[in-house]
């Protein structure tokens, strides 16, 4: 691992050391063995980075967190059945940040633990006063199982708001299975025996393995966007949606689509036999006050077929 400082911009010694610092960080982050010359492009990228874990550390007390709510919709009824809990931060000098943007940062600094819980506190709360009666999804971090006690954090949550587990949903990403898959089985077990469901998200990317559906108790697959987006223009992308919703209807597992963005998309995912879709074209992730209750009937693809 290496870092070089050129000193062409005839800064002073201080800011000579912070810029090691950068360049030597993101030498450690890109691997063994690598070199990283300091940059201003580096500079901002190292300084937005801290300006978003240092901001993270109070977004919670000083209330820039809240969460976003997506409907999920039965195909066969065509009701909101639930909806899943996304987190959204306005950061006071950097604005909106996406949640692709400041997890992993959460993630990698242990903040995420403080994030998750009041994320399922406040999903938890809202799926028993206003979204009372739809199923209510939390995602949930794979850090967040492997450290401290998930579990029991999680019964205390259910206890003092009084939400019925069978009426909570955890989104976990198959990351949440590779690192340690023996401690993944145990721990996904006891959350399966309070009741709560438990969906494996993003299902079909990276490296999902069938044998994941045998050994680990989830209840829904949910079916990554990019084979939804692709469903008009790649035979294969049709291929594999239809595969999966056959084999998890087999298995007795519900599955999900993300993403769905068009009518035609709906209508391939419909006749596939999906039980549920997500996507824009039914309603972005909203606020509490403008989650949709009712649908558009002539989205619905049993009777626009
Ligand atoms: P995810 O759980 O797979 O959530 C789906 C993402 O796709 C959301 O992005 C949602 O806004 C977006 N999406 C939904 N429908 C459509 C569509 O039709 N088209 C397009 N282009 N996008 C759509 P978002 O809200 O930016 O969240 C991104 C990811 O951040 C989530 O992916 C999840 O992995 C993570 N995340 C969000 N909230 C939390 C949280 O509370 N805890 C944890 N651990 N992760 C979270
Ligand atoms: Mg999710
Ligand atoms: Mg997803």
């Amino acid at each position: 691992m290496g870092f070089t400082v050129r000193n062409e911009t005839l800064c002073g010694l201080d800011d000579l050391l912070v810029q090691a610092d950068i360049a030597m960080y993101a030498a450690k982050e890109a691997g063994r063995g690598r070199w990283v010359e300091y940059s201003p492009l580096l500079g901002e990228i190292s300084h937005r980075r801290l300006s978003i874990e240092h901001g993270l550390r109070n977004a919670i007390d000083n209330d820039e967190i809240c969460l976003h709510w997506q409907p999920k919709v039965d195909l066969q009824t065509w009701q909101v059945t639930g909806a899943e809990a996304l987190l959204r931060w306005r950061h006071p000098d950097l604005g909106e940040i996406s949640p692709m943007e400041f997890i992993p940062i959460a993630e990698q600094c242990g903040i995420i633990d403080k994030l998750g819980v009041w994320a399922l506190t406040e999903a938890c709360r809202a799926g028993t006063h206003e979204l009372a009666g739809l199923t209510i999804a939390v995602n949930v971090s794979a850090s967040q199982l492997q450290f401290g006690d998930y579990l029991n954090g999680l019964k205390d949550v259910l206890r003092t708001s009084g939400m019925t587990p069978e009426k909570l949903e955890l989104e976990l990403t198959e990351s949440v299975l590779i690192e340690d898959a023996d401690k993944a089985v145990t721990i996904l077990n006891a959350i399966r025996s309070t009741g709560v469901r438990l969906a494996l998200d993003d299902f079909g990317t990276g490296y999902s393995s069938l044998s994941y559906l045998r050994r680990f108790p989830f209840d829904t697959l949910k079916i990554d966007r990019s084979f939804v987006t692709e469903l008009l223009t790649k035979p294969d992308a049709r291929a594999i949606v239809k595969m999966i919703t056959d084999l998890a209807n087999e298995l007795g597992k519900r599955t999900v689509c993300e993403g769905v963005e068009t009518l035609e998309q709906l209508q391939i995912v419909c006749a596939a036999n999906c039980h549920e879709v997500q996507g824009f074209l039914i309603s972005p992730p909203c606020p509490l006050e403008s989650f949709p209750r009712t649908l558009d009937p002539d989205l619905n693809p049993r009777l626009s077929a």
